[in-house]
């Protein structure tokens, strides 16, 4: 309660979008060049960076914001989370399974997305969720109904029948025959006609982007956590359609087989990639589409699988063999030249620890100046948002993040991000 009022104040002091304010930056990083300016003013007017220049003697204004002994960066981005869940035991999972209306689970992603926020991401990408959970919770973040990231979704995530996003994998028949099979509306499919029908039904529903589960996965209630879930005339339907209605897609894979399958079918991203292999690698250098690591994922699933009873039986040994994987793979993905996108899986583990993803890739072999690149300009190519986000330049929405130290010195200072504005509205003060 204490926390939401100080957010109440602060939206009020910050304006909302109505007023001019300037932001004085000890230095400011150009994430294209990785240099610092030193002593910069960045004024901001209706929620967009007006201009960005030398700092000037401040004039006795209330609309400055003193970040004069910060380092101040674009807003971070997130290319994978998962807002509206977040990881909990077995025994608990389950029993939301029977017990938690979506509405329930509306609630408790209000404080997801504000720990996000708060942790200096200004913008995600939702990549699934049940019920258009996702998408009412981008709206109501969107009009400033409640604090959170500006949020691309996909709404539902498309799977094909007991792939990794069918929703009623492992249930006993009685639920089986009370719940009913899904469909293309629920998000699973099993022809390239129901694919496009997916597509379309996503279209209907408000999502941004496309994702589908390319092969099996971690955390279903499923035996394979690698093995391809689609034949490449789905994929190509899918991916087709999408194109048509101005989405990306994203595909989720673990399995080099399915990531094959789904990088000749067009897909513009590969979340995870744990077993990828040198023809993996040639095909994403051939196409240019993007690889997202979501190193923090594998190592928090690698850590749970250590604890009895955390996960179900099913899934703890596909979380033991896979989790550790990953960050290799990004290793060997990164020195290959793979263009990669800052991505965690945020809902695997707890909201607002996306930044330790930073130093997992630098501990992977990364320069601090390219992890912060794909948390910048890179997650916003993917987004097809580059002239709108992941630089602090005129004409960009004004999302500015600050912190104490030089981040290209420890990119760790990102876990503790002092300072958070976006479009215009300042959220966090040091
Ligand atoms: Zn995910």
């Amino acid at each position: 309660m204490k926390q939401l009022l100080a957010f109440a104040l602060l939206m009020i002091a910050g304006g909302a979008h109505a007023a001019t304010r300037t932001v004085d930056c000890g230095r400011l990083l150009d994430v294209k060049s990785g240099t610092w300016r030193e002593r910069v003013s960045i004024v901001v007017e209706n929620g967009v960076i007006k201009s960005v220049g030398p700092m000037t003697q401040a004039p006795a204004s209330g609309d400055r914001v003193d970040l004069s002994r910060h380092a101040c960066l674009p807003g971070l981005i997130d290319m994978h989370v998962h807002l509206t869940s977040e990881t909990a035991p077995v025994v608990d999972a389950y029993r939301d399974r029977l017990t938690a209306d979506p509405q329930d689970m509306a609630y408790r992603s209000v404080k997801f997305a504000q720990r996000t926020l708060m942790a200096g991401f200004t913008t995600v990408r939702d990549l699934g969720a049940a019920d258009g959970l996702n998408v009412s919770l981008k709206r109501a973040i969107a009009s400033g109904e409640i604090p959170g990231p500006r949020m691309f979704t996909a709404g539902k995530s498309i799977a094909t029948t007991g792939g990794h996003a069918d929703p009623t994998n492992n249930l006993s028949h009685f639920l089986s025959e009370k719940v009913g099979t899904p469909g293309p509306e629920e998000g699973v499919i099993d022809s390239p006609e129901q694919g496009r029908q997916a597509v379309r039904q996503r279209y209907k529903e408000g999502a941004d982007l496309i994702k589908i589960t390319a092969t099996g996965g971690v955390l279903s209630q499923a035996a394979n956590g690698q093995n391809s879930q689609y034949t490449e005339d789905e994929l190509k339907a899918i991916v087709g359609t999408a194109k048509d209605y101005g989405f990306r897609v994203a595909a989720h894979a673990h399995g080099a087989e399915g990531m094959k399958r789904a990088l000749r079918a067009g897909v513009d991203s590969i979340e995870h990639g744990t077993l990828m292999d040198d023809e993996v690698i040639a095909l994403f250098k051939k196409t240019g589409h993007w690889y997202v690591p979501t190193i923090s994922a594998g190592r928090y699933v690698a850590d749970k699988a250590k604890t009895p009873g955390y996960y179900s039986d099913l899934v703890r040994p596909k979380a033991a063999a896979i989790g550790p994987q990953l960050q290799a793979t990004f290793a060997r993905a990164h020195k290959a030249g793979v263009k990669i996108a800052f991505g965690t899986d945020a809902g695997v583990f707890p909201h607002g620890e996306n930044a330790k993803e930073f130093g997992y890739m630098v501990e992977a072999g990364m320069k601090p100046i390219e992890a912060i690149r794909a948390a910048t300009l890179h997650a916003a190519s993917l987004l097809d948002q580059s002239a709108r986000l992941g630089q602090v330049e005129p004409g960009f929405a004004a999302d500015i993040v600050a912190v104490e130290g030089d981040p290209l010195q420890d990119v760790k200072l990102l876990e503790q991000v002092r300072f958070v504005m976006k479009d215009g509205v300042v959220y966090k003060q040091p």
